[in-house]
This record gives structure tokens, sequence and C-alpha cells, in this order.
């Protein structure tokens, strides 16, 4: 087997979007719990809910890329039509655009 296709390569990934889903999940519940707790503390609260959206946005990215799974359509630029190439959606699993069509290439790395 020295062949690994695309459509395995993209099982392999909605595994990663899986786990990625119920990451962001837990975390929201974790940050909803700790607003709770810290009343009044301005600059926590602050971060909470910065934390809070932007894993909600990680959450809506996620969803989009596994409802594309279910309809087949996953891997496919959003612009242009081309397969995604499977090292970007290694890096990126819910990358909507192919590295031509990225609006905005994030040259930032990331931990
Ligand atoms: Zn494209």
């Amino acid at each position: 087997m020295y062949v690994t296709s695309r459509q395995d390569e993209l099982g392999v990934l909605r595994i990663v979007l899986e786990e990625q889903y119920e990451r962001h999940t837990t975390q929201l519940a974790l940050l909803a719990r700790q607003a709770r707790q810290l009343p009044g503390e301005q600059t926590d609260l602050a971060a909470t809910s910065a934390l809070t959206a932007a894993s909600r946005r990680a959450l809506g990215d996620i969803a989009r890329a596994l409802h594309y799974l279910e309809q087949g359509r996953y891997g496919t630029c959003e612009e242009c039509r081309d397969d995604i190439p499977i090292e970007l959606l290694a890096l990126r699993p819910a990358a909507r655009f192919c590295t031509t069509c990225q609006p905005q290439p994030d040259h930032q790395r990331r931990p």
C-alpha cells in the first residue's frame, strides 16, 4: 500500500475535525463556567469573552467543514472549486480556500 488516496486522507481529516469540534465544545463549556465564577473581574471577563468568541468562530468553521464532508464537497476551494492541497488541510482542516484564493494569508505561526 504505497498510494494513499485523497479520499483516505480526507477520512483522516474528518477524525481531526471531530476531535477539534469536541475540544472547542469542551473549552466553551469551561469558559462559560469560568465566566460565572469570576463576577466583577473585568480583565478576566474580557479575556474570557475573547476566548469564547474565538472558540465559537472555530466551532462554526469546523461545523461547516463537517457539513461539507457530509455533502462530499469538503476539501474543495469555495472560490475556484479546485482541490485544496492536502498539506494545507492538514495544517488547517477547516480551510475553505486553496492557497491561491485565500483572502488573508496566515503567515503567523500558531502554537
Ligand atoms: Zn481556489
